[in-house]
């Protein structure tokens, strides 16, 4: 190998960049990160929802980068919208940690039989559904390693469900618990579910430089001040850094990989804070761009041997994207219904509900007419405390917009009658032909780059199984004693659970890179993101994308002689 700059170059410093940057740094490589977006540290991290959740501060501004989602029209045609006109925002954490800083540490395994959904269920009309290359215990090494490297707290509580392991609990003690957990277990329990123990990405004791949990109450959409979220920037870079010899560089944009004759990448131009093309070289090259940038990147890096986008002659990057699929249900507890003391522990705020259910992952239900199929879980949480957001539903009624004193007396109520328990539910977001991503024709970034487009067709069968998992969750509502039970699924993508796009698997012809998540066709080339799934499962996407980062960090180590 001829002599370069580094080692190793990550382009994204997420949860699927993260552990790549890690391994190959404490294992003696040299690395450099490569992240579009600024280093923010504890200090940066505020709650503040208009900075959160309503400007973009951590996400770039639409009118300079955006998307282009391609929906279906009343006519069934599909129809083009840029994001800087709808709103409709795809980005989700654009900094060094990227979104990884703001989720809410939700953290699931997949269960054994999402890697051969294929062969359990067989095919089902108008989806690519396909076996993973690889099994739940080629990955389970890495989910255990993600445990102790991260973080993650818990207890655990085993049922039928329960996915094995091989350590026998967390290595954390849960994160505090709110009541209403224990009232949640009671009603699962008449009901003769099983309540699960929500292991969280956060942590409930201090390691190192990071401090616990502080239950702000503000935690989803919210950088981490404490450390505790584990984030890729807390858990995993800054420990990179400290090796010496990883290089964060952020406010560096990848616009392109270039390749040479043999079809290897050579080096990456990127542009710099000041808007400079610059340039960087590797022996081994890491996208992690978060799936949808991912695949934009691959395309729009043509070279001599890849005149469609880098590893893309065969025509598959992109296609197959996963969203997730659900639903979601909410109800009143009110005050006025319950004894003084449960009134008034309901109104605590910080502690997690940390519940779930997972009865249903495989579903076998003839009566409902769903027979046997992939389910999914239904997780418990209360309702977003961020205050403009809740004031903003009050101000419409019955007869229009609601103003003075009945908009006062309206928010009075809201805020002080009730509390609002949610449920969200997850299955699998079927991957289909319609669901891909391509470059747009006529809008460009600041940098002059084309932007994503993105098709988002989904399957029905997402919203019939959605709508099963909704309705087991108003169930528990109901035994809970909650008021003004609602629920809904709807078709729309949530923008911050996206995966797929490069498929891994054996076949060239139908995927972009093997089971090490080396692209078939380009030997220095990974993929560390969520891209690689074939198929998504039916839970939150980050704690089988830092496992599969570390399990790929191992396989590169191999090829870079170990
Ligand atoms: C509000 C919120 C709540 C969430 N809650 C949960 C949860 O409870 N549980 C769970 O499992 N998951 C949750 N998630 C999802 C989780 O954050 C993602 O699954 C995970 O971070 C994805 O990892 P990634 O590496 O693909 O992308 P990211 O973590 O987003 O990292 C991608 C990085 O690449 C950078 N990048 C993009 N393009 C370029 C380029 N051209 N050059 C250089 N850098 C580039 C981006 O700026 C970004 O920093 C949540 C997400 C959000 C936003
Ligand atoms: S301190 Fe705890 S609640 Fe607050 S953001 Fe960090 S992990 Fe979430």
């Amino acid at each position: 190998m001829s002599i370069t700059d580094f080692d190793v170059c990550v382009i994204g410093s997420g949860a699927g960049g993260g552990p790549v940057a890690l391994s190959l740094a404490e294992a003696g490589y040299s690395v450099v990160v490569l992240e579009k977006g600024p280093w923010f540290t504890e200090k940066d991290f505020y709650k503040d929802e208009l900075a959160c959740c309503r400007r973009s501060v951590y996400t770039p501004r639409l009118k300079d980068e955006q998307h282009v989602i391609e929906d279906r029209d009343d006519e069934g045609e599909w129809t083009g919208t840029p994001t800087s006109e709808s709103e409709w925002d795809f980005w989700n954490g654009n900094c060094v940690g990227g979104s990884s800083n703001l989720m809410s540490g939700f953290f699931h395994r997949l269960k054994p039989v999402d890697f051969h959904l294929l062969s359990e269920f067989g095919p089902v009309k108008g989806a690519n559904i396909v076996d993973w290359p690889i099994s739940y215990d080629d990955m389970e090494p890495w989910y255990d390693m993600v445990e102790k490297v991260i973080g993650v707290s818990g207890k655990l509580r085993s049922n039928v469900n329960t996915e094995p392991r091989s350590s026998n609990d967390f290595p954390y003690p849960p994160t505090t618990e709110h009541a209403v957990s224990g009232w949640i277990d009671k009603a699962c329990g008449k009901l003769g579910y099983n309540a699960l123990r929500v292991p969280r990405a956060i942590l409930s004791q201090p390691e190192g430089a990071r401090r616990s949990c502080e239950y702000s109450g503000y935690c989803g959409s919210y950088g981490c001040s404490s450390g505790a979220k584990g984030s890729s920037r807390a858990a995993l870079l800054d420990k990179a850094v400290t090796t010496g010899r990883c290089e964060i560089r952020p406010h560096s944009k990848a616009h392109k990989l270039v390749s040479d004759n043999k079809g290897r990448v050579t080096l990456v131009e990127y542009y710099d804070r000041q808007g400079q093309l610059k340039q960087v070289d590797a022996k081994i090259f890491v996208v992690a761009c978060q799936a949808i940038e991912t695949s934009r990147l691959l395309l729009t890096s043509t070279g001599p041997r890849f005149s469609n986008g880098l590893a893309n002659n065969t025509g598959q990057v992109g296609r197959n994207l996963l969203f997730s699929a659900g639903g979601t249900g909410n109800g009143e507890l009110v005050y006025a219904e319950l004894p003084p003391d449960k009134a008034e522990v309901l109104r605590q705020v910080g502690p997690f509900v940390n519940r779930a259910l997972d009865d249903w992952y495989v579903i076998d239900d003839d009566a409902s007419g769903i027979g046997r199929a992939k389910g999914g879980i239904v997780e418990f949480l209360f309702s977003h405390p961020n205050p403009i957001s809740l004031a903003g539903r009050t101000k419409r009624g019955r007869n229009g917009l609601v103003w003075g004193k009945p908009l006062k007396r309206k928010l009075e109520a809201w805020f002080t009658l009730d509390r609002v328990l949610r449920f969200e539910a997850f299955n699998d977001w079927l991957p289909v032909d319609d669901c891909f991503v391509s470059l747009d024709a006529n809008i460009q970034d600041i940098w002059n780059d084309p932007v994503a487009r993105v098709r988002i067709g989904y399957h029905e069968e997402n919203l019939r199984i959605g709508r099963y998992l909704a309705d087991r969750g108003v169930e528990v509502l109901e035994q809970l004693g909650a008021s003004s039970i609602g629920s809904s699924n709807s078709s729309s993508p949530p923008t911050n659970l996206v995966a797929g796009g490069c498929r891994f698997g054996k076949d060239p012809a139908t995927t972009v890179l093997d089971a090490d998540c080396r692209a078939h066709d380009v030997e220095n080339l990974f993929v560390t993101d969520g891209s690689f799934m074939p198929t998504g499962g039916s839970v939150p996407y980050t704690w089988t994308i830092y496992a599969n980062s570390f399990r790929v960090a191992d396989k590169i180590k191999s090829q870079l002689g170990g």
